[in-house]
């Protein structure tokens, strides 16, 4: 009987199992369906593995179903027919129970340790998954996006997934089979025993189904306030050189204080949620065993049941509640993981808005000629305009200079060339080639930046500079840091090229630092270059040696140049001059003073300030 209702558990959750995979391949292109239904193909590598811990779940329940069984048969023959309990009739049972313990032994080692190195190999595919997207992801979302969020997406909150992909499964199918398993054999006990204990069971699930949607709420406001704890620690991690220069730490503190308040609170709330959850359903558990002990008492005095059929009854009526209330508790884990995996896609979802075209094509440059057709852009959709109607053709080789006032849009210029943006009308070409219609990586491999904020990663000034040609060898490294006026400098660090330059370089001076990433673009060697305010942060002595050392790199280059001291570009091939009503003036240094226009003033605010400097 048992091995029966067993059998047809295993069938129907595989012919399930099938069913959900193959559901999945149709839905494929659907990006609207049940977060357990996209989380399911992440089980698929591991299908055997899971069907195997099934099957020891199945062999765990069965050795435990038995012994009630056993406890019946003999209590039975002890009370009607003493004599036919043998010595050797009880050894096999011992024997018999000795067995299935060790099977139960063995099952359990199995799904103890291959189903959670299973449940974690899952949680760190979906880790790698969550980064690879992260790392395809646009300039826009970052925009808009906490990193601290992002951290706590991609560590806690896939902390629970381990347990839930593990255990998931494997709880409902166990709770499944024993719930259909005891509630079969106690059926075959006493039917109508069997219906009045179980009237309970709806109500316990009422409440529970209540509890839980309260809990997942809780739980999910939980994730929401970690991230934000997260992204307010590294905020003023990040920022603490401002912090203890305004002397800011109390304010600092009172603010993680409140995040931390807040995160306390939630916490709390869900902990009042799981304490109703837990005495709600140990009261449902005590109301089925007082049923059992009163009605059952109440059939046996009328003669209705046996009273050994009352003691097995009662056993199974404890595999039962504990297997419902298991299923019921489970719950909460269910919750817990739930909630992960949603914050999981929320990330999977975010559309990645600049990508490969399915048709795109290898960049080829030839020359390096970039030319701008009426290209517009905005940040937003609903957002003002910052550029628009831009016409513009450089020739391989020019270096062109972009000034202006602040907020102009010369950044946002450049950045759309690498297409760290795209535009929103209009296109650029690059020797002919819509940007949009070659690869990225081609497209970007053939453009150096050197901007005014260096980042270096923490690491050796070596591993800085190879960073701009991963493999590079040292010989090369060090020719690009002789070439970007840099070698000798880090020959008078403590370790030379393997100094350690602490995080975001903090260890080197500005001028230093900018100079590692000129030895960067020199070792890419890349055809066009932007140098988007490169000195702008440095003194004049390291301004001086920066400025040679780009000039240097601008050589045989198609070079974009912003540059807030207009005599660093006073060779340029042209100079645009950029406001918010687009490209104002456009010529040759000498041309835009004959012309006194936006350019003559600009120059000569600028040269007044240098004599007041100066004084
Ligand atoms: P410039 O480099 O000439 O000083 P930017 O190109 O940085 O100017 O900025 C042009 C305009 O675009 C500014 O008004 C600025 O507020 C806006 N802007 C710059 N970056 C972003 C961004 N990431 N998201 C939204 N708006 C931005
Ligand atoms: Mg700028």
């Amino acid at each position: 009987m048992i091995l029966f209702a067993l059998c047809g558990i295993i069938f129907l959750s595989v012919v399930f199992w099938k069913g959900a995979v193959k559901n999945m391949k149709e839905t494929k292109k659907q990006k609207k369906k049940g977060l357990i239904g996209r989380f399911v193909p992440y089980f698929k590598k591991y299908k055997w593995i899971l069907f195997f811990d099934l099957f020891c779940a199945a062999l765990t329940t069965v050795c435990e179903l038995v012994l009630p069984m056993l406890v019946r048969f003999v209590t039975n023959a002890g009370i009607n027919d003493l004599a036919s309990l043998t010595l050797e009739i009880i050894l096999k049972i011992g024997v018999l129970y000795l067995f299935l313990r060790l099977v139960d032994a063995a099952a359990n080692f199995f799904m103890a340790s291959i189903g959670h190195i299973m449940g974690t190999k899952i949680e760190t595919d979906m880790r790698s998954d969550l980064f690879r997207h992260l790392q395809k992801l646009s300039f826009t979302y970052f925009d808009n996006t906490k990193i601290g969020q992002i951290m706590s997406r991609i560590t806690s909150d896939l902390f629970d997934v381990t347990e839930f992909a593990h255990h998931c499964p494997e709880e409902i199918f166990i709770s499944a089979i024993k719930i259909v398993g005891s509630f079969t054999i106690l059926c075959g006990v006493n039917v109508w025993l069997t219906l009045i204990v179980f009237s309970v069971v709806p109500f316990m699930l009422l409440v529970a189904a209540f509890f839980n949607l309260k809990m997942r709420e809780q739980f999910r406001r939980q994730r929401v306030q970690i991230g934000e704890i997260n992204a307010q620690v590294e905020d003023s991690l990040l920022g603490v050189r401002v912090v203890k220069s305004f002397a800011n730490e109390d304010l600092e503190t009172e603010k993680f204080e409140r995040g931390n308040e807040t995160f306390f609170d939630i916490k709390k709330k869900s902990y009042l949620y799981m304490g109703g959850f837990d005495a709600s359903n140990r009261m449902f558990d005590g109301l089925m065993n007082i049923l059992v002990l009163v009605v059952g008492a109440v059939f046996m005095i009328n003669g209705q049941i046996q009273p050994a059929d009352l003691v097995a009854y009662m056993m199974y009526v404890g595999t039962l509640i504990s297997s419902v209330r298991q299923l019921v508790q489970f719950a909460e884990q269910f919750q817990r993981g739930m909630t992960g995996i949603e914050r999981f896609f929320q990330v999977m979802d975010a559309d990645v808005d600049i990508f490969d075209e399915p048709d795109a094509r290898e960049l080829k440059v030839n020359r390096g000629d970039i030319n701008f057709e009426n290209v517009g852009f905005s940040y937003s959709d609903d957002g003002k305009q910052v550029l628009s109607e831009i016409n513009l053709s450089v020739k391989a080789g020019e270096n062109v200079a972009l000034v202006g006032p602040s907020g102009g849009g010369k950044t946002t210029l450049c950045n759309l060339i690498p297409r760290f943006y795209d535009v929103t009308e209009g296109r650029i070409l690059i020797d002919g080639q819509d940007i949009r219609n070659v690869t990225l990586n081609s497209l970007r491999s053939q453009i150096g930046f050197v901007q005014q904020d260096v980042y270096l990663f923490s690491g050796t000034v070596f591993q800085n500079i190879e960073y701009g040609r991963p493999g590079a060898s040292r010989e090369e490294v060090v020719e690009a840091a002789k070439q970007a006026g840099a070698h000798e400098f880090i020959m008078g660090l403590l370790n030379g090229y393997d100094t350690y330059v602490g995080e975001r370089g903090v260890k080197l001076s500005g001028g230093q630092k900018q100079r590692i990433s000129i030895a960067r673009a020199f070792l890419k060697n890349p055809p066009i270059m932007i140098l988007d305010e490169a000195t702008s942060a440095l003194d004049n002595e390291s301004e001086k040696i920066v400025q040679a050392s780009l000039e240097k790199l601008s050589k045989g280059r198609t070079t974009f140049t912003i540059a807030h001291r207009l005599t660093t570009i006073k060779n340029a091939t042209v100079i645009l001059v950029l406001t918010h009503r687009g490209i104002e003036e456009k010529g040759t240094h000498q041309e835009l003073m004959a012309k006194k226009g936006i350019y003559y003033h600009l120059y000569n605010s600028y040269a007044d300030d240098r004599v007041v400097d100066n004084a």
